[in-house]
C-alpha cells in the first residue's frame, strides 16, 4: 500500500520549520499529513514549536536579553503568548548561530511568526475549505513529564483543542504522537482518547522522556504497545544496518516485527539534504524503505520529493 507522507514540521526543507507558510507549502505539495509539535507558554497557551527552547529558531536572545535560565537557554515556558508572538522565527541554527542546514531558506527579509496550536488547526481547516483536498494532522505532545514539573499538564488541553476542531474519533484524519509511553497509556486508558496514537521511539540518550526504548523495539514490547497504540514512529537508523566491508543495507527486522504485532510504522526523518549512513541518494533511501521494508508512512522535510517518488512508483 502507498505510504502516507507526513510533512515534518511542514515543508521544512524549504521554509522555516513550523511556520504557517511551511505548512501551506507542504499542503500544496500534496502531503497527506501536516505535523505539529506542541509546547506550553508561561500563560499555558499551547504553541507550535519543536523545542522547549526558543533560541535556535527565533530572535529571542536579541529581543529579551537576560531572560535565559541558568543553562543559558531561553524557554518557551518563561514567555507569555504575547511575547512569543513578538518574536521573529528563522531557519534553525546551531549554538554558534550558523545554520543547521546551510542550503535551506536563508533570507532575513521575510518575517515569520509563532502560532498557537488552535490557530494552526484553524489555518489547516481554512486551507482545506479553499482547496477541497483533505489533509490530516499529526500533532506531538512534547515532553509531558517536563511540562508537569513546570506546573502544567498539557495533554488534557491538547486533546480538548483537537475535540474543538472535530478530531475525536479513531477514523478522523489525525495521529497523536508522543515519545512518552506512560503518557500514551494515560491518553488511551484514563483520558479515554479514541484517536489513532503513535509511539515515537528514539534513543535513551536524547532525554525526550523517561521511557526506555530498547524493550519497545523487541517483539514482546511491540506486542504490548499494540494494546495501546496504532503504530510506531521509529528513528530511521533503527530500521536498518550497514554491513561492514561491502556496505550492504540490511533490515534490522524492526519494521517486520512491528507489522507482526499489527502496528503501522512511520519512521523519521527523511531528508534529501542529510542522507543517513549507507545511502547514496534520496531515491535509494526511499526505494529501500518503501519497496523493501514496506513502511506505512514517513516523516519528511521534503514532501514534494516523496510525493513524486510515490506517484512514479505506484503506476
Ligand atoms: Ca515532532
Amino acid at each position: 500500500m502507498r505510504p502516507v507522507v507526513i510533512a515534518h514540521r511542514g515543508a521544512s526543507g524549504y521554509l522555516p520549520e513550523h511556520t504557517l507558510p511551511a505548512k501551506a507549502l507542504a499542503y500544496a505539495m500534496g502531503a497527506d499529513y501536516l505535523e505539529q509539535d506542541v509546547v506550553a507558554a508561561r500563560d499555558d497557551a499551547l504553541v507550535v514549536l519543536h523545542d522547549i527552547h526558543l533560541d535556535r529558531v527565533t530572535d529571542v536572545a536579541c529581543r529579551y536579553p537576560g531572560r535565559q535560565r541558568q543553562d543559558g537557554r531561553y524557554y518557551v515556558r518563561d514567555f507569555d503568548l504575547g511575547e512569543l508572538k513578538s518574536l521573529e522565527v528563522h531557519e534553525r541554527s546551531n549554538a554558534d548561530g550558523s545554520p543547521v542546514y546551510p542550503d535551506r531558506f536563508n533570507s532575513t527579509d521575510e518575517i515569520f511568526r509563532i502560532q498557537t496550536f488552535a490557530e494552526e488547526l484553524d489555518f489547516v481547516q481554512t486551507l482545506q475549505a479553499a482547496d477541497g483536498r483533505p489533509v490530516g494532522i499529526y500533532p506531538e505532545i512534547k515532553r509531558p513529564e517536563w511540562h508537569r514539573h513546570e506546573g502544567v499538564d498539557i495533554t488534557p488541553q491538547f486533546l480538548g483543542i483537537l475535540a474543538d476542531f472535530g478530531y475525536e474519533e479513531h477514523s478522523d484524519p489525525v495521529y497523536v504522537q508522543c515519545f512518552d509511553a506512560k503518557e500514551l497509556r494515560r491518553i488511551r486508558r484514563e483520558l479515554g482518547c479514541r484517536l489513532k496514537l503513535i509511539q515515537l521511539i528514539g534513543e535513551d540518550s536524547w532525554g525526550e522522556s523517561s521511557t526506555r526504548y530498547a524493550p519497545l523495539r523487541a517483539q514482546q514490547g511491540l506486542e504490548r504497545l499494540a494494546r495501546t497504540v496504532d503504530g510506531i514512529g521509529p528513528w530511521i537508523r533503527r530500521a536498518y544496518r550497514v554491513a561492514r566491508g561491502n556496505g550492504e543495507i540490511r533490515s534490522t527486522g524492526l519494521v517486520q516485527r512491528a507489522h507482526t504485532a499489527g502496528l503501522a510504522v512511520h519512521p523519521y526523518t527523511f531528508r534529501a539534504d542529510e542522507l543517513p549512513e549507507g545511502f547514496a541518494s534520496f531515491d535509494a533511501l526511499l526505494t529501500f524503505f518503501i519497496d523493501e521494508l514496506s513502511i506505512d508512512g514517513l516523516f519528511t522535510d521534503f514532501p514534494d520529493q516523496v510525493v513524486q517518488f510515490v506517484r512514479r512508483n505506484s503506476v
